[in-house]
């Protein structure tokens, strides 16, 4: 109750929080976040308050920020890899209980009514709403989440270990569902960022006996690649040493699209792990061949960011296999160097904010 009451307190006070007021160009902009004073939110119904603890910086906070998945309203507070604990409820609310330690991720809500939210993929569902883009996120010392979206963490990560795995983590989870790969059916990613490596480390563990094939241009990330235990590492457009029954695309471009169905087995999977492509090179699709590229069945599939569920699911998993993420740690009021670290690609481990 201690807790409650510090809330009701705290309720009568403004909290910090770093907002997004517009769309700008961090090539000029280098404080994009303005540190502001705003009331503590109010739990509504079906909704916990959460003191935020840790949140993770994502390349996708760059895309709101330059407006290509631009915030639904402004000013916004970003931020949707959130570890908090819960300290208050809104009615109707007994799950997760005061005093628990959740994460929340990229999906804050969905209607949970429509043919796709009741199939399952409330990923889909046309009023999907993201964390810190379509609400407020966790660069504050707190938020308010549907309960439903809101998920015990296990004690074995670290507040700061922990924010990394809601979004890179859990999103290649869901790439790596939708791959629907059979044990000892052989396999490949191309492209080997933060997603990428983690899903390597998920496909060492649930299909221990398919070789892993990794593409990618940097030969640091090859040999990184074969360190963690892949078969063979290859250049993108090279040919792996066997057909391959799926593929992981990560990468923003189209040259690897065609190089991966070129090394797909009849009825392989492509899926294509990326918000958007980019369209420096759209012009190799000319190259596109039918009988090379798609005959005998081969397939293509995109990964539209994450389910309740599949957080749940991965969150299990994470915890089995004791996956640890490199992290860099940001004092809170450092976001604007953690975002602009990102721009620049400087210092290697996901970046968290220490809020609390
Ligand atoms: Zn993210
Ligand atoms: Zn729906």
């Amino acid at each position: 109750m201690d807790a409650v009451r510090n809330v009701r307190r705290k309720r009568l006070v403004a909290m910090k929080a770093h907002v997004i007021k517009r769309i700008t160009d961090l090539s000029v902009n280098h404080e994009p976040l303005s540190m502001v004073e705003i009331p503590v939110p109010e739990p509504r119904t079906g909704e916990v308050l959460l003191k935020v603890l840790t949140c993770g910086v994502c390349h996708t906070e760059l895309d709101e920020i330059e407006g290509r998945t631009p915030p639904a309203f402004f000013p916004i507070v970003p931020g949707h890899q959130v570890v908090g604990e819960v300290v208050a409820h809104g009615d109707g609310v007994n799950e997760p209980q005061i005093g628990c330690r959740v994460g929340v991720a990229w999906i804050y809500s969905a209607c949970g009514a429509c043919d796709l939210c009741l199939d399952g993929k409330e990923n889909l569902c046309p009023d999907f709403r993201a964390t810190g883009r379509d609400a407020h996120g966790g660069y504050a010392e707190y938020m308010v989440v549907p309960a439903g979206y809101a998920y015990p963490l296990p004690e074995k990560f670290s507040d700061a270990e922990a924010a990394p795995l809601l979004c890179a983590g859990a999103v290649g989870y869901r790439s790596l569902k939708l791959l629907n790969l059979q044990n000892g059916q052989p396999a490949g990613l191309t492209g080997f960022g933060a997603s990428a490596h983690l899903v390597l480390k998920m496909m060492r563990f649930l299909y221990p006996d398919s070789a892993v094939h990794v593409f990618a241009r940097n030969p640091l990330e090859r040999e990184f690649a074969l360190s963690l235990g892949a078969a063979w590492a290859g250049d993108t457009t090279d040919s792996a040493p066997e057909l391959l029954a799926g593929i992981i695309d990560t990468t923003p471009v189209w040259l690897p699209v065609l190089s991966a169905l070129e090394n797909l087995n009849p009825s392989g999977r492509l899926v294509i792990n990326a918000i958007r492509k980019e369209s420096v090179d759209t012009e190799v699709l000319t190259q596109l061949d039918y009988a090379k590229h798609l005959w005998m069945e081969k397939e293509i599939k995109s990964v539209a960011n994450v389910t309740s569920a599949d957080v749940r699911e991965f969150l299990g998993i994470a915890e089995k296999m004791e996956l640890k993420p490199e992290v860099q740690l940001y004092p809170f009021d450092e976001a604007n160097k953690a975002l602009t670290d990102i721009k620049h690609r400087r210092i290697m481990g996901a970046k968290v904010l220490q809020i609390a």
